[in-house]
């Protein structure tokens, strides 16, 4: 008797009813990932990436012509995206109104594939309250030179600092060079308190150990060291979002891990568009049951 392994529902772009043009188009020419490819991927694991970045304003890397032609940033709707993709009205800064672009279902994610997008990137806040982050995000950039083992041990360090106040923590390889450690908020502060919040945290660990850590953008304060980008926290910025492919080179994604992987793990890049089914799997797994998950309030400091 001969038994079948039961075959995974793996969903491509043409279940989603999105249809690609140019399917053979290279996006990523060094992996030689087509526009097809990338919208199967993002079929494939839209069941992960949506609860992440569903109904959250999204900014959208795109790059038409693939990643190493012109690529440009995305932040508001410029009306030419279908049915699928919505906007939410925000009120700038300058007291203008602008459309921010939000998806709600695989539809939405994959009609912004067909329309070149790469990377989503997203607001630390959804559009049902867009004032009051559920989320904070430490972005750790090292300067260059330093390896993939100084990154991990800022995270763990920053991971029992967060801790130490009462706040849990998760990783998330960016795909890039660095780790963002994520801090799960219930949406009750509003942005000035958590920016101010992060910046004040971020200036601590900075104070405490400058040999390792700054918080402060300049390049050239970040000579041998870490850059705490608590910047992201602020009304307006983006995170890319877990499950997220990145314009780079081999076709990495972000990719949540356990404090515990973390420790095995010797590069921000270990996933790439390839690892769908593995990333879906490990999506499942123990280690990453509960992952960005915390009812929790900034506590006051
Ligand atoms: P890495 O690990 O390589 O640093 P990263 O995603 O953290 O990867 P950063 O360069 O630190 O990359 O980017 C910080 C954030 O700035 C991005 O996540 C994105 O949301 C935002 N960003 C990127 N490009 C632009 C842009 N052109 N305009 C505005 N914001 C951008
Ligand atoms: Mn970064
Ligand atoms: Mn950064």
């Amino acid at each position: 008797v001969v038994t079948e392994k039961p075959q995974k529902a793996r969903s491509g772009a043409a279940d989603v009813g999105v249809a690609i043009s140019h399917p053979d188009r290279v996006i990523f020419p060094d992996a030689g990932i087509t526009k097809g490819e990338l919208a199967d991927y993002y079929a494939s694991v839209a069941g992960i990436l949506l609860p992440w970045a569903a109904n959250r304003p999204v900014s959208l890397v795109r790059c038409p012509q693939g990643r190493a032609k012109q690529c440009f940033f995305q932040k508001h709707d410029a009306g030419s995206f279908g049915e699928a993709v919505h906007h939410v009205d925000i009120t700038e800064k300058d007291g203008t109104t602008e459309p921010y672009l939000y998806i709600e279902d695989a539809k939405g994610l994959l009609t912004c594939v067909q329309m070149g997008t790469i990377e989503f990137h997203g607001w630390g806040s959804l559009v049902s309250d867009v004032e009051k982050p559920d989320r904070m995000v430490f972005d750790l950039d090292p300067d260059e030179g330093l390896d993939f083992g100084d990154v991990k041990k800022a995270a763990e360090d920053l991971k029992a600092h967060l801790a130490e106040i009462g706040l849990a923590s998760f990783a998330m390889l960016s795909g890039g060079k660095g780790v963002h450690v994520v801090v799960p908020l219930t949406p009750e502060a509003e942005w000035p308190e958590v920016k101010s919040f992060a910046e004040r945290f971020s200036r601590a660990l900075a104070q405490a150990e400058p040999d390792r850590f700054t918080a402060t953008m300049s390049k050239a304060k970040r000579k041998g060291r870490i850059f705490i980008d608590w910047l992201r926290n602020q009304r307006g910025s983006t995170a890319v979002l877990p499950y997220v492919a990145r314009a780079r080179e081999a076709a990495p994604v972000a990719a949540p891990v356990s404090w515990t992987e973390l420790k095995d793990i010797d590069t921000a890049k270990r996933f790439t568009v390839k690892d769908a089914d593995t990333l879906i799997e490990r999506s499942n797994s123990r280690n990453l049951a509960g992952w960005g998950v915390a009812d929790q309030s900034l506590p006051d400091v």
